[in-house]
């Protein structure tokens, strides 16, 4: 079976965001390795362009458009780190952007999404069926819809993440990954990561890695078709999808090794460490893969390992508030 993208793609969109997107740093930590027993090499997508991998994959979709299709410009839905993505993206290409929010969003993200220059088109998310808005919005302008994940512009995008930590870590000393941990939301992140990988170190693991309240990609791998879950409870708000999309589930079920989740408590204990010890502020869902290397839900002793670190936009009330608890 041919997969929805391939190496090419994520080498096309390298090209393609090259001196946009940040060439993000890759951090070690003494600590973080004595503690593990393993190399761990952090890809510090916390320090990307409005603070998330997610305007990777947006800026590549956007910047693949037509001219009609800039003319008449991009619609998206997200409450998240999507939406500053394709405003971000839309501005820096000059097109028009309009991004449907729940009226009940965090105001600074609605702000945020405002501030890059996008319309914000609210709606009611207990009464109003956000397909239909959709759709009526498309009619209406003729823009163009760009899903978060299940989008193979978006999933060859990110994985210029992956592309970027190989190399880097090859400039460090010259070595390669055994092991790549990424964290799960859609699966649009992994997809690419996972497909770098096998490109680049066809004997690297790639492990997903979800909140234990929200493991549906698990659960799909496990069943072998996509598993819809309840809006999970959980403070890793980027990897609350109810179930993956068909282009992403594809790529997992064929590159991805294995899924392992982590409690919330781990994904707060990692955010600690990450500010305490290396001066960086991370999302909780940003946290997942570095939770599942500290807390050993996946044997990383004696390997060389990757892990994204996905985000860090996260508010700091919300940030002093989650670590006064744990
Ligand atoms: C969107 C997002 C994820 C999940 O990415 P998917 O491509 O949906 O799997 C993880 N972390 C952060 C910070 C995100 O914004």
């Amino acid at each position: 079976m041919t997969l929805p993208i391939s190496f090419d793609d994520i080498l096309a969109a390298g090209a393609r965001l090259r001196g946009v997107a940040h060439r993000t740093p890759v951090l070690t930590s003494r600590t973080a390795d004595e503690r593990t027993g393993a190399r761990l090499f952090f890809k510090c997508e916390n320090l990307q362009r409005m603070g998330a991998f997610k305007f990777r994959g947006a800026y590549n979709a956007l910047a693949k458009f037509t001219p009609a299709q800039r003319q008449a410009g991009v619609i998206a839905f997200s409450s998240g780190n999507h939406a500053q993505a394709v405003a971000l993206s839309a501005r820096l290409l000059g097109m028009p952007a309009v991004i449907v929010m729940p009226q009940d969003a965090p105001p600074a993200k609605i702000a945020a999404t405002r501030e890059y220059g996008a319309e914000v088109v609210l709606y009611d998310r207990y009464t109003e069926d956000r397909e239909a808005i959709g759709r009526r919005l498309a009619e209406e302008r003729g823009g163009t819809l760009v899903p978060p994940f299940d989008h193979a512009d978006v999933m060859s995008g990110q994985g210029t993440a992956a592309l970027e930590l190989f190399e880097q870590v090859r400039e460090l000393d010259g070595g390669s990954l055994d092991l790549l941990l990424v964290c799960v939301g859609g699966g649009g992140l992994i997809s690419g990561c996972a497909t770098v990988a096998r490109a680049l170190a066809p004997a690297c693991r790639v492990v997903g890695v979800e909140p234990e309240a929200g493991n549906d990609v698990q659960q799909s791998l496990a069943r072998g078709e996509i598993v819809h879950i309840e809006v999970p409870r959980t403070i890793a708000d980027g990897a609350q999808t109810q179930h993956a999309g068909a282009l992403t589930f594809a790529v997992m079920r064929a590159l991805v090794n294995e899924v392992v989740t982590v409690p919330d408590a781990a994904l707060v204990r990692a955010m600690r460490f990450f500010a305490e010890r290396m001066k960086l502020v991370v999302e909780p869902t940003g946290a997942l893969g570095a939770a599942a290397a500290f807390e050993h839900a996946v044997e990383v002793r004696g390997r060389r390992v990757g892990v994204v670190i996905s985000g860090g936009n996260v508010a700091l009330e919300r940030f002093a508030e989650l670590l006064a608890r744990g």
